[in-house]
């Protein structure tokens, strides 16, 4: 079942190139970094967040599988807290070189277009695919950009991580809600200030 889990097959409205697209799948990273840190994620949690980017089969997480997918999501956390493409690329050599198979190409059987993996198998453990996808998309997005593929949300309040890269200005924060929240209270701040000179 894992099989079916860890491949989508083409959507009837041809949305295929969108869905695998390096950045579909650095965003789908940055997702479940984010739903990794939450106080006991559960495997429904984690299963909403793969379907939200594209599975279309059962996802069967055990506790196991959950816990071991936290840890791969702390050492991915370090490449989106690197402030330059020379620490993301450190830190992304280092994951590479000690955690992920050789580069290897993959139809799952004809099921997909043939498509680049770092995972040693298509039956690889759900931690391992999570490392090797993850690494494989941040990777082409620090070579396309030579800049860090993302980056952690600059409100001390929220630990979410998102990828910069893509259309649109740049940002600070992970989401609109993280922005309104850090302009409310520079706002307060200003105005609660004691008037200079
Ligand atoms: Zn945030």
């Amino acid at each position: 079942m894992r099989y079916i889990a860890r491949v989508s097959s083409h959507d009837a409205d041809g949305d295929w190139s969108t869905r695998h697209s390096v950045l579909t799948m650095a965003r789908r990273t940055a997702a479940l970094v984010n739903a990794l840190a939450e106080d006991r994620p559960g495997s429904d949690r984690l299963a909403e967040v793969l379907r939200a980017y594209g599975e279309k089969g059962p996802v069967d997480l055990t506790a196991r599988d959950v816990a071991r997918m936290r840890e791969v999501a702390d050492r991915l956390r370090e490449v989106f807290a690197a402030e330059h493409a020379d620490e993301a690329a450190v830190t992304l050599n280092r994951l590479l070189g000690g955690h992920t198979g050789p580069l290897r190409l993959t139809s799952h059987g004809g099921g997909t277009p043939w498509h680049p993996h770092l995972d040693r198998d298509d039956d690889a453990p759900w931690d391992e695919w999570f490392l090797a996808s993850s690494c494989l998309a941040l990777t082409v997005l620090l070579w396309d950009r030579q800049l860090p593929p993302g980056r952690l949300c600059a409100s001390a309040a929220c630990r979410n991580v998102f990828i910069t890269q893509g259309p649109g200005p740049e940002r600070r924060y992970c989401s609109r809600r993280c922005a309104t929240r850090e302009r409310v209270a520079a706002h307060r701040r200003a105005r609660s200030a004691p008037p200079r000179g």
